[in-house]
């Protein structure tokens, strides 16, 4: 008999109590007490999960309580969300039915259900397209019932705090997915606490080091950033007292991730990350139609304390984001003369803020405003998916544009408002307004001055599109494109105007195949695209239409001989994005040893190199060499390709051929391994003579290449060399920085 098929009494304490503790926060929140058909489904879910446990151990019921938890008290929803939340897994983990559950509990928790299994089913699936599948399902669900996403968002929240219990390799993959997919979507549905709460969760398992570290500094500065912050708020508290005001003020500390990330962009250690906090000042008011109103007030009586940072004031509350995000920020200089950021924001302001759409619901203003925004992003997302791109990756990374980028606001001549990404041009505006007028837009006239249709927006700009009935889309565009929506439209149309050269090629190239008494096959087709350096079917016939290329008896020869390289994979095409090139040191040239044994993913890999070559290969994108931190991915033919654990492309993997992932450690690797070191400094007599002198003989290191550029007084140099690992690389960094006159000498 199974010991697992039962829970302890203890157990059952616990339960029990969890379950409560969720009745709890539902009876003191404002919504309707519907504590029946609640305690239903617990029972329901309790009894359909019994005798299953986690890997932590824990009874499997805990984290569906969890979860309920987590969508009522933090996402503040309802009774439907928290009884579909209780019900999440019991269509995919046991053997009731959608059916069942719709008797049960009726028709709206059925669908809930539903829509939750249906998203979950590919998180641990192994095609990347299963992936992006999914993930499109998540989305369209999204414009049919928010909860649904908002419950996965508990789900992912839940499953990230106790994902320390997991296998590492699956850790990586579900931190990579929900640093890519999650918390760019909670930020979208203005979820701010989850959002960094995610992200620090993500950072923790990709980075512990630099997680504990950067805690660890927080912590040490606490008392002197308290110090400073206790002088610059006590004539500001004492003022807004004297109002009248009820208020709370509080120093706001930035997220560990987005201290990391701060350090990352600017190259700054901990200390001179200046913005480390804010000012948060959250006020009492009860009648809306005063808010703003008190806002100003609030603000004006900082700026006569302080000295105002003449550009750095937010209005959130005229103009709020597209995620629903309202407040005043303002910037003024500390009395230890660094800019401190305050923030001003009614209660119900700061709720919307933390708990995003689910707290609009709370206060219930008008009927649909507040998600009109909203509905607007849904429909952006719409368009996306109407249009799906052939590529997974491709896919999320156009997604992922959207998502991610920060906003403006313009204005059409008559006053309408259009959010933009950060970036957006003219050309954005005019597939925003629609595809028509962006394939005819020939100019713009911002703020009434003509402009080129690349030119880049600000938020308040006033946009005209100027159009013309011959002017025809190009694809010199793309790159002025910020939009998702814009980027599709554009390829769209592309695609439309080449149609007619596409066909004309076909025929072409049928016609030659014939004469030369070639079967038609894929084979012979792939392998003309890789003659020509086709991106694909369409383009070869593109090029051939338009006359680009001609085809002649050569060709035919070696279109009749096979082809080795036909058979590629969906996989190794992957690493052939734009962007990434093949990596130019002898060591990638290798090829890899054959594996013949499958690969065991539970276990660590472990890369070995030695005469008779590699038994993994190097990625082209972030050129790892030994001694760095590197996960592999394995391909279909059982070959383990190597990535540096940050490297962009392979988040965006991780993201999506998660089972993929295999966890790896350097055996005993010999060769010499080619690394690039940038290294900037001030310009002076015999400081590159002494570089090169101290690289070559002091250090005894292979140098392979030495580019150096002067401009000005500064430097800067890019060098080359072959070592055996990461180690000789960060030794040489260190020496070079301490040449006189190098600011800078760090790995590419
Ligand atoms: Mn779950």
């Amino acid at each position: 008999m199974n010991n697992n098929k039962f829970t302890t009494p203890e157990e059952d304490q616990i339960i029990e109590a969890a379950f409560q503790d969720v009745l709890d926060g539902y009876l003191a929140s404002n919504h309707r007490k519907k504590v029946e058909i609640i305690k239903r489904a617990f029972k329901f879910a309790k009894e359909a999960h019994s005798g299953i446990r986690r890997r932590s151990g824990e009874p499997y019921i805990l984290h569906p309580i969890a979860v309920a938890k987590i969508a009522s008290q933090e996402i503040g929803l309802g009774s439907t969300s928290i009884c579909a939340a209780l019900l999440h897994d019991v269509v995919e983990d046991t053997d009731y039915t959608v059916e069942d559950i719709e008797q049960h509990f009726g028709p709206k928790i059925a669908q809930l259900v539903s829509g939750l299994t249906k998203i979950s089913g590919g998180i641990f699936g192994d095609k990347a397209s299963v992936q992006a599948e999914n993930f499109r399902k998540l989305l369209l669900t999204m414009s049919e019932d928010i909860r649904v996403v908002l419950i996965k968002m508990a789900d992912r929240l839940h499953n990230m705090r106790t994902l320390g219990s997991m296998a590492p390799n699956k850790q990586y993959k579900i931190a990579g997915e929900t640093l890519y997919i999650y918390a760019p979507l909670a930020h979208r549905l203005g979820l701010f606490a989850i959002k960094t709460e995610l992200e620090d969760l993500s950072f923790k398992y990709e980075h512990p080091e630099a997680y504990a570290r950067i805690t660890q500094q927080i912590a040490d500065s606490e008392a002197r950033r308290s110090s400073i912050y206790n002088d610059f708020s006590a004539p500001i508290t004492r003022r807004l007292e004297e109002m009248g005001l009820k208020f709370e003020a509080k120093a706001r500390i930035k997220s560990v991730y987005s201290i990391w990330n701060k350090m990352e962009a600017k190259h700054v250690p901990f200390e001179e990350v200046y913005d480390l906090y804010a000012m948060r000042i959250i006020f009492e008011c009860d009648d809306p139609a005063r808010e703003k109103a008190l806002c100003w007030e609030i603000y004006s009586a900082i700026t006569d304390l302080y000295r105002l940072h003449p550009d750095r004031t937010r209005d959130w509350i005229s103009v709020p984001k597209a995620n629903g995000y309202q407040a005043l920020h303002l910037t003024v200089m500390g009395p230890d003369g660094n800019w401190i950021e305050v923030q001003i924001r009614s209660r119900r302001m700061d709720e919307i803020a933390e708990k995003g759409f689910a707290a609009h619901w709370k206060y219930k203003i008008g009927d649909s405003d507040e998600e009109s925004e909203l509905n607007a992003w849904l429909h952006t997302i719409k368009d996306i998916l109407d249009n799906p791109e052939p590529n997974a990756i491709d896919f999320l990374d156009t997604l992922k544009l959207n998502l991610f980028s920060s906003e403006i606001v313009v204005f059409t001549p008559k006053g309408e408002l259009i959010t933009l990404p950060k970036d957006a041009t003219v050309l954005d505006v005019a597939f925003s307004l629609h595809s028509h007028i962006g394939c005819h837009c020939i100019a713009g006239k911002v703020n009434h001055k003509l402009v080129p249709l690349s030119q880049k927006l600000r938020s308040g700009d006033q946009v005209e599109v100027l159009t013309s009935q011959s002017q025809t889309p190009k694809a010199e565009w793309m790159p002025f494109l910020a939009t998702a929506k814009g980027k599709t439209a554009l390829r769209a149309a592309l695609r439309r105007e080449q149609q007619p050269a596409i066909n004309s090629g076909k025929t072409i190239f049928e016609e030659f195949l014939k004469k030369h008494g070639i079967t038609d096959s894929n084979d012979v087709v792939t392998k003309a695209m890789g003659v020509y350096q086709a991106a694909n079917r369409d383009q070869l016939y593109y090029m051939l239409g338009n006359g680009d290329i001609v085809l002649n008896d050569s060709i035919a020869k070696s279109l009749k001989r096979r082809g080795e390289n036909q058979e590629r994979s969906l996989f190794s095409k992957i690493f052939r994005l734009p962007g990434s090139r093949p990596a130019a040191d002898e060591a990638a040239k290798e090829t890899a040893q054959p594996a013949n044994t499958p690969i065991n993913m539970k276990e660590t890999y472990v890369l070995k190199y030695d005469d008779r070559g590699a038994n993994f290969k190097f990625s082209g994108c972030c050129c790892p060499i030994p001694g760095d931190e590197v996960i592999g991915f394995v391909d279909d033919n059982n070959e383990v390709t190597i990535h540096v654990l940050d490297c962009p492309r392979a988040l965006a993997m991780k993201a999506s051929y998660g089972p993929r992932i295999v966890s790896t450690r350097w055996d005993e690797v010999r060769g010499k391994f080619l690394a690039r070191v940038h290294i900037e400094g001030i310009d002076r007599f015999g400081i590159l003579q002494e570089l090169t002198q101290l690289i070559s003989s002091h250090l005894n290191i292979d140098i392979r290449r030495l580019n150096i550029e002067a401009q000005n007084e500064v430097f800067h140099a890019d060098l080359s060399v072959l070592v055996e690992d990461a180690a000789v690389v960060n030794d040489l960094c260190d020496k070079i920085k301490h040449v006189n006159g190098v600011t800078k000498a760090a790995r590419v």
